[in-house]
């Protein structure tokens, strides 16, 4: 029986999971199909529900749901807990285990980034969303010592730091209100900057001016693209990484978590590499509003 995986998401039609984990399952003689599934959130009970049978092997679970879907399955692993967001289904008979896919992905481009340097301790993050959790999960577990949440709306970063409250309590995490003087102090004082906004995702900005990046500071823009904030900061004498590495080893994981197997990822990037060039750009959890492909293409066009 050819065994079906599905991402779950509200839009999901612009995401380059597709072509990745097809090309995957193939290469590797995986009798699958990874399909797309655009479901509101009214919808996500009974589309989770539905996994329960046979022909199911897991699920990619992205925007809006990541956070939703938590209560929905049946086990979470640790990070999944930790974060409280899933991006991964996977099955124990017709149980379902919620994974979190996205922290490892995004220890890997941490990783990168950080490349021969002793690992900082301090690092600012844009962003209170999914994706930001992952973030702040990782940098807790690579223990960080001091760690400031900005987000446009206030309310998020600090419920997202009283969720983190235990697992930080050795720590600094505090959220702080989105105001350029605020957010110029707080870069002065860190080491590292990882933006897990979307802005700069459908429009060529950049979530904080040019003049404030300080030089020498290690950026991490989520955005699978080398967006504004990424050439601001390398013109400032940062080193700078995009979202790739994360989406291609999110993706990896995930793929064996489904399978079992090793995952292809050469292929994979190779496969992440060609649905850019053929004009698909968004990373999981994008939200692809109307317009995005004029955008897009204005963004890619810039992305060097
Ligand atoms: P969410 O929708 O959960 O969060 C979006 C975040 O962006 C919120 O913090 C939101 O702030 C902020 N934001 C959006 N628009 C604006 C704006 N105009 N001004 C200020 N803040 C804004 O999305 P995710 O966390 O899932 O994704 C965030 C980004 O990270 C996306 O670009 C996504 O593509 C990327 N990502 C990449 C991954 C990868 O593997 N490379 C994995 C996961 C995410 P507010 O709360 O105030 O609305």
């Amino acid at each position: 029986m050819t065994r079906r995986v599905v991402l779950i998401g509200h839009p999901v039609a612009h995401s380059l999971s597709g072509a990745m984990q097809q090309a995957a399952f193939d290469a590797q003689g995986i009798d699958a199909t990874y399909e797309l599934w655009d479901r509101p959130p009214v919808q996500l009970g009974e589309t989770i529900a539905q996994l329960r049978t046979d022909e199911f092997l897991g699920a990619n679970v992205t925007i809006p749901h990541k956070e939703r879907v938590v209560p929905m399955v049946d086990r979470l692993t640790e990070d999944a807990h930790a974060t409280g967001a899933v991006n991964t289904i996977t099955k124990e008979g017709k149980r379902l285990v919620g994974h979190n896919t996205d922290v490892p992905g995004f220890r890997v481009a941490l990783d990168r980034l950080v490349g021969k340097q002793k690992m900082p301790r301090q690092a600012v993050v844009l962003g209170s969303g999914g994706g930001a959790r992952a973030v702040v999960h990782g940098l807790i577990t690579e223990a960080f010592q001091r760690v400031i949440v900005f987000n446009r709306h206030l309310h998020r970063a600090e419920g997202m730091v009283k969720h983190f409250g235990r697992s930080a309590a050795h720590m600094e995490l505090r959220a702080m209100p989105w105001h350029e003087s605020i957010i110029e102090a707080e870069l002065a004082k860190t080491k590292v900057l990882v933006n897990a906004t979307s802005i700069g995702l459908v429009t060529d900005e950049s979530p904080v001016p040019a003049e404030i990046i300080p030089p020498e500071l290690l950026v991490l823009d989520l955005i699978y693209s080398r967006t504004k904030l990424l050439r601001d900061a390398e013109s400032a004498g940062c080193t700078v990484q995009d979202g790739e590495l994360m989406l291609l080893h999110q993706g990896a994981a995930a793929f064996t978590l489904w399978t079992g197997q090793p995952a292809p990822i050469d292929l994979m990037q190779a496969k992440l590499a060609e649905a850019r060039a053929g004009g698909l750009r968004s990373a999981e959890g994008e939200p692809a509003g109307p317009g995005l492909e004029g955008a897009a293409s204005a963004a890619a066009d810039t992305a060097g």
